[in-house]
């Protein structure tokens, strides 16, 4: 009887080699983008997005030929659902005519959970602290390397995200992992987010829910996405 519990309880964790008895992987068309993606935005319209307020009122950022533009000084724009564990696909391209300089020049923000940043920022012959360039996790680490294209052309990031866990009390069971490509070049290998993403400043985790609205940061200059679509991963 204990041999027999013991190797049912392995058999829930380890199939045997070869096994045919193994559960298949669901068939998935490859897309781009996949068929079990859910797309967040095809180049028509913003129906899965809100601006971000209390009431969840209609986004405000401009659409045009299939792609969407920050529209300064509208504000942040959040998804009408909320994700945790995800691949990510979105691109996006800052200002032709490059303007600004650091900071200033072609910034947004992909908010994972709306709390954990990838920059966007035109990081082509543009300097600034390196925890604060394109494929940085903002103010926590800066990219493996820089990948970018030049202002105006397109940029894909694919990213691969692992919400943080927290036990019942609240407590951090298991930081913010993630692993992002840039244009097909790793640039994130799986980092361990410290915390929420902080301005001169590292708050500490705090407990949230499983799944919250991924966030677009209006950082006041005109930066454009396409081609978004998420896979869930839980
Ligand atoms: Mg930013």
């Amino acid at each position: 009887m204990i041999v027999t519990l013991a190797l049912l309880v392995m058999a829930q964790q380890q199939w045997p080699q070869h096994s045919m008895d193994r559960p298949r992987p669901p068939v998935v068309n490859p897309g781009p983008p996949p068929g079990d993606a859910i797309v967040l935005f095809d180049g028509s319209n913003l129906n899965e997005w809100r601006a971000d307020d209390s009431a969840g009122s209609a986004a405000k950022w401009i659409v045009r030929e299939g792609y969407i533009e920050v529209k300064p000084g509208t504000g942040t724009m959040r998804t009408a659902r909320g994700f945790g564990d995800v691949q990510l696909h979105i691109e996006w391209a800052t200002p032709a005519v490059a303007k600004g300089e650091g900071q200033e020049r072609g910034n947004s923000g992909i908010f994972l959970m709306g709390i954990y940043e990838l920059q966007v920022l035109d990081s082509y012959q543009n300097d600034t602290y390196p925890d604060g360039q394109a494929g940085a996790i903002y103010g926590q680490n800066p990219p493996l390397v820089n990948p970018i294209r030049g202002p105006g052309q397109w940029q894909a990031y694919d990213i691969i995200f692992h919400r943080p866990r927290f036990k019942a009390d609240g407590s951090l069971e298991r930081p913010a992992r993630i692993t992002v490509l840039l244009n097909g070049v790793l640039i994130q290998d799986n980092f361990e987010l410290v915390g929420p993403t902080g301005n001169r400043q590292q708050p500490p985790y705090r407990a949230h829910a499983d799944k919250l609205p991924l966030k677009l940061q209006d950082h006041g200059n005109p930066t454009r996405f396409r081609n978004i679509w998420v896979r869930e991963l839980e």
